[in-house]
């Protein structure tokens, strides 16, 4: 756009400079001595004039020498008059319009300056504009108003979530018949946070109390109040609130609320007390309805561990709805409503798609069927095959395949053994998940890739599992230290990953006896909040040596028992490996054939 603008300023430019030196070089305006009337008359009389020009009252006259006079007409006199009328025919005489191009001239080229600063002028306020948008227009809310009919959500397009959406169905009767409670005398709850991962379904899910009530949705997203005047937040909630109450009932949608709700007093950096305002601000108004007024406002966020204990007290969001990552039997409707307008093949098995996805959030699925559907189309397929959702599957879980990141020789036989170690130890322990994949095709940042899948949703982890599952984190270190009689880099990832499993044992999850079941260092992991940042520890440094020992010692038995399995396999750790380098890719029955041993399987059982 500024580019384009550009171009216009210097179009202008170049037009008054045309203009300027046509009003400087135009001929007619050249200097013409001014002489008196009867001067001309003579002339007139002794022949010497070729032809006059008259412009009204003035007269400007060329003379056969080529010389130029001008003189002013008497008031009230023609040129007959004056005897000069044409009586003599090798005068030309010419009458020229008061009004004609001359006069415009003149006036054009007064008024073409204040033009051109006017034109400036708005050009950089405009530009000003673009910069910071909304510099015109801060105290207004951007709210956008959701159109009723078009794009019309309802609970039927939100799959699963069933304890949410019976939460929410309350809500929209509220909106619907106020009456009803308020004749009972229940207070209309003022506020509903909806809680969840990221791609729950949140933002879904308030649109869909919207169309289901049928009333304006007012939502703006808790970022946009973050900007840059002071001020500006606070303003644009007074106005959407009043928007709000003015179309009531409706209901106010504040997405993401954590931008604003944070705790106060625990931010670092700027930006702070512009959202305490903001905050302040959306608590005042909802503090300020007066009793009838139909609006709810829900909000939503996926960091109620770090919002201000003022939003969530009664009055306020007091409800809660809570929206889990969905479970199988979720998924499977999840992807109902997404493969509706999608052609299938006959192989393609939703359901067995639904139980390879533990942990996929609708967005995930909905991510997943897209791709599945692009990867048929860009095939030519006329359906979508279960192959396409297989890759898709993994394309989302893991990030797309590298084929252009070829590995080389040594590269490759590294990683094949560095994965297979990583599975034969996870398929000799009993407590973790079978190997679902092994692949020495590079995706993402990993080399290669061993992948477990849970035979079902999973919601507890016990501290068998913890321990297993460390072991066969370690089993690829540990392959590469036996076969090659040193590590590589390759590990980096899979140690870090067993350090912080291991920490959170110790210090989370009361998994060590020495430490005992007590929780250090509660919050972790919260430096968005900036409340890490400004660590307090609240354990003394002997307890931290402690925990560092714990941790130590936990990670140091995982590894050794990844060493005795492997040891002990070693023939078919370089069996399987090589059979991995001709295929790169094993799915879990290749991987149980080439290896020749069932997955050992333990339940925990109470002991008495
Ligand atoms: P959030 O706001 O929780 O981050 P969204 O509501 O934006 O998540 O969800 C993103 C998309 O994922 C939605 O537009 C929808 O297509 C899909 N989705 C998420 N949850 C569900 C669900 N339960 N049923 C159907 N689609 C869902
Ligand atoms: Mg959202
Ligand atoms: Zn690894």
């Amino acid at each position: 756009m500024p580019r384009r603008r550009n171009g216009l300023l210097t179009l202008l430019i170049i037009a008054l400079i045309v203009a300027s030196a046509y009003i400087l070089l135009n001929p007619q305006l050249e200097a013409a001595v001014e002489v008196p009337i009867t001067t001309i008359q003579q002339q007139y009389r002794a022949k010497e004039i070729k032809s006059i020009k008259v412009e009204g009252s003035s007269l400007t006259v060329e003379l056969k020498t080529g010389a130029k006079e001008k003189s002013t007409r008497p008031a009230g006199e023609t040129l007959k008059d004056l005897g000069l009328s044409e009586a003599d025919s090798d005068v030309v005489i010419q009458a020229v319009d008061n009004t004609g191009s001359d006069f415009w001239l003149n006036v054009l080229a007064g008024i073409i300056p204040f033009v051109l600063i006017a034109v400036f002028l708005v050009y950089m306020m405009r530009q000003a504009q673009s910069h910071n948008q909304g510099a015109m227009s801060f105290g207004q809310s951007r709210a956008t108003v959701v159109d009723k009919e078009k794009n019309k959500t309802t609970f039927a397009d939100v799959a699963g979530a069933n304890e949410a959406k019976a939460e929410l169905v309350e809500v929209v009767d509220f909106l619907k018949n106020p009456k009803k409670y308020t004749s009972m005398g229940a207070k209309i709850p003022k506020g509903v946070m909806l809680v969840g991962a990221p791609g729950t379904g949140k933002t879904l899910l308030a649109r869909a109390v919207a169309g289901e009530a049928n009333v304006p949705f007012f939502s703006i997203s808790g970022s946009e109040f973050v900007e840059m005047f002071v001020g500006v937040g606070a303003s644009r909630v007074r106005d959407l609130f009043k928007k709000a109450k003015r179309n009531s009932p409706s209901i106010v949608f504040v997405d993401e609320i954590d931008a604003v709700g944070r705790q106060r007093g625990t931010g670092v950096g700027g930006g702070h007390d512009e959202r305490e305002q903001t905050l302040n601000q959306i608590l005042t108004e909802m503090d300020g309805f007066e009793t009838g007024t139909n609006v709810i406002v829900i909000a939503a966020t996926n960091r109620p561990d770090v919002l201000d204990p003022a939003l969530l007290r009664p009055g306020r969001f007091d409800r809660r709805v809570v929206i889990d990552v969905p479970d199988v039997k979720e998924r499977n409707e999840i992807l109902a409503v997404h493969s509706r307008n999608k052609p299938f093949a006959k192989d393609a098995d939703l359901e067995k798609v639904a139980k390879q996805t533990p942990g996929f959030t609708g967005a995930d699925l909905e991510n997943l069927l897209n791709e599945a559907a692009i990867l048929a189309a860009s095939k030519s397929q006329k359906t979508i095959t279960h192959e396409d959702l297989e890759k898709s599957i993994e394309k989302v879980a893991l990030g797309p395949e590298k084929k252009s990141r070829v590995l080389n020789e040594e590269e490759k036989i590294v990683t094949a053994y560095h994965e297979v170690g990583h599975a034969i130890v996870a398929h000799m322990l009993p407590h973790t998940d079978p190997v679902h994949k092994v692949s020495i095709v590079s995706r993402g940042m990993a080399l290669g890739v061993t992948w477990y899948l849970p035979k079902e949703d999973r919601h507890l982890a016990s501290e068998s599992r913890f321990h297993d599952e460390l072991a066969s984190l370690l089993g690829g270190h540990v392959a590469e230290e036996l076969a090659f009689g040193e590590v590589t880099t390759g590990s980096s990832n899979d140690l870090e990953r067993a350090s912080k499993i291991a920490r959170a044992m110790v210090t989370k999850y009361g998994m060590s006896h020495k430490i005992g079941p007590v929780i250090y260092g509660s919050n972790h992991g919260s430096v968005f909040l900036g409340k890490d940042l400004m660590h307090e520890r609240d354990y003394s440094d002997a307890m931290a040596n402690e925990i560092d020992k714990e941790v130590k010692v936990i990670v140091e038995t995982a590894y050794t028992t990844a060493k005795s399995i492997l040891t002990k396999n070693k023939e078919k750790l370089k069996k399987v490996a090589n059979e991995l380098l001709k295929v790169e890719t094993f799915t879990a029955e290749e991987f149980e054939k080439a290896f020749g041993e069932k997955k050992a399987v333990a339940k925990i059982k109470p002991k008495f």
